[in-house]
């Protein structure tokens, strides 16, 4: 495409622009840089761009950058600089905090086209990708070399490796293995100056990698990413448990990790989530309890056995009501399938849901799903509950049906009010979906305003003009003064940070 073609199809775009957000410098700085199919200005393409996975919370982008390779990312983010316009980088926008919400004024920058693995080295345990990657698509390109990406989100079949390394991402298997931060060797960043850097854990001084690891992207856009893979073990082996009530499942999964068992995963499940799994997907979960426990075991095969052994005797202890391991890879994928599709499947039996991510210390885990129920009764809405027991990330799912005035509201208040009871019991805002916009008025729950203030000159460091996600992770009063709710009060006054960012 010649640039006066380039140029001519801008002019025509302008007129259907859903307004004059940004100056015609800018875009016309945007064109000479990129393609007409990498830029988006119409006001319907640029729906598709308005949320992640947090839907509520919906903001319409100035524009959508749609870069190829890290010198366009580099020049779209030059031109933000020049014209001071905030960005916002987006992986695949499964991401359940708002963090790839765009801002009005500003471009969200799609890493959609950066979908290359671009170098498995199986001698050092390492492959090489671009962000755009999916997380499941890792694992599926080394797998004949024997090896496994480790971190495994729920939503892994889609999410990018860009967004899990910004969000720190979680999954099941992550209690034994760590979060996306134990994975990450090396990463191309492109600050939001601009300038491009390669970041790694062999750097001397401080550790850059790990702050920019789970930084949700204010600190700059990755463009590439040297990972941590691993050996596929010996032997898996997969236990499904099922108890009588949430407290006796609860009380096994201390029992196991207590006696000093590092199981790969150990997920539970309630009822209402039960029920939905296998109305999605025919698990093959035990009928008729209150809770179900899936419980993975890898390594060594002697070891499996072992382990295996000492939990089934647990399990015996704390009157499981059934218990069986797969009996195939393919039964092992099928009760993973039901797992991986709790979320979603909770359109089986509720018209919308809303999904909180809190942590709590393992021991509090009983007395917070106590307060969960004491909550719900009171606020007369189902939570179901559905979380990776053995590190204590709860994920209650609050029903609602948004058809009915109020509702959604109160399902969002309820939300809050469990947030605030993990943090009570000493645990925290988040265990993997982040801060984004979400929960950022919750930051002073858990922080004092010195955390904040050292929080936000890092991030100075990297971005003094607040131009790389604004209006993420800290609170500000702007923010927090919008949406009403228990913790964002407290936000409001403690807060006071935000107006400088
Ligand atoms: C059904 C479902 C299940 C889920 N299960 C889990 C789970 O088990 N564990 C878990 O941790 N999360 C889970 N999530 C949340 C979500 O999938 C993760 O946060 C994921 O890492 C987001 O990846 P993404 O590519 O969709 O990123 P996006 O949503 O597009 O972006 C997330 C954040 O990353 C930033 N970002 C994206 N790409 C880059 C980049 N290249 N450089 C810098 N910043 C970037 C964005 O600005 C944003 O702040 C789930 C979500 C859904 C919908």
């Amino acid at each position: 495409m010649t640039r006066a073609l380039t140029r001519r199809r801008l002019l025509h775009t302008l007129a259907s622009v859903r307004s004059a957000v940004l100056d015609l410098g800018a875009l016309a700085d945007l064109a000479a840089i990129l393609r007409p199919d990498q830029l988006i200005l119409e006001l319907e393409q640029l729906r598709t761009y308005e949320c992640d996975g947090l839907m509520r919370h919906r903001v319409i982008p100035a524009a959508v950058a749609i870069p190829e390779s890290a010198a366009e990312v580099q020049a779209v983010v030059r031109v933000c600089n020049a014209h001071k316009i905030p960005f916002v980088a987006r992986g695949a926008g499964t991401g359940l905090s708002g963090g790839a919400m765009p801002v009005a004024e500003g471009i969200v920058i799609s890493l959609a086209r950066f979908t290359k693995i671009l170098a498995i080295d199986a001698d050092r345990g390492e492959v090489t990708v671009e962000p755009g990657v999916a997380n499941l698509d890792v694992t599926k390109a080394v797998a004949s070399h024997g090896f496994y990406y480790a971190p495994d989100p729920s939503s892994q079949q889609v999410c990018t490796i860009g967004g899990n390394t910004a969000e720190n991402s979680g999954g099941a298997h992550c209690l034994k293995y760590g979060f996306t931060v134990n994975h990450i060797l090396a990463a191309e960043i492109v600050l939001p100056s601009g300038e491009l850097v390669e970041l790694s854990v062999w750097d001397e001084g401080p550790d850059l990698l790990g702050a920019f690891i789970g930084s949700e992207g204010t600190l700059g856009i990755a463009t590439r990413l040297t990972l941590r893979i691993l050996r596929a073990p010996e032997a898996v082996v997969t236990l499904l448990a099922g108890f009588a009530g949430m407290e006796e499942a609860g009380a096994a999964v201390s029992d196991v990790i207590g006696c000093g068992i590092i199981p790969a995963a150990i997920e539970m499940m309630d009822s209402i989530t039960i029920e939905a799994a296998e109305a999605a997907v025919q698990a093959g979960y035990p009928t008729g309890c209150g809770a179900v426990l899936i419980v993975e075991f890898d390594g060594p095969r002697a070891q499996v056995e072992d382990d295996l052994e000492r939990v089934l005797e647990i399990c015996a202890l704390r009157k499981a009501r059934e218990t069986r391991t797969a009996e195939s890879a393919a039964d092992r994928a099928r009760i993973w399938r039901g797992r991986k599709a709790a979320f979603a499947a909770m359109g089986r039996v509720s018209p919308n849901y809303y999904v909180q991510d809190g942590v709590v210390p393992r021991t509090r885990l009983p007395e917070v799903l106590h307060a969960i129920n004491e909550l719900s009764a009171r606020a007369g809405l189902r939570v179901g509950n559905v979380f990776h027991a053995g590190d204590g990330n709860l994920h209650p799912l609050v029903l609602y049906d948004a058809r009915i005035a109020g509702q959604a509201e109160r399902a969002e208040a309820l939300a809050n009010e469990i947030l605030v009871a993990c943090v009570d019991a000493g645990g925290s805002i988040t265990g993997e979906h982040g801060v984004g916009a979400d929960k950022a008025c919750a930051m002073p729950l858990m922080f004092s305003e010195q955390d904040l203030e050292a929080m936000a000159r890092l991030r100075s460091a990297f971005d003094p003009d607040g131009l790389a996600n604004p209006g993420k992770i800290f609170p500000t009063p702007r923010l927090c003064g919008e949406v009403p709710g228990p913790y964002r009060v407290h936000a409001i006054e403690q807060a006071g940070l935000g107006e400088r960012l």
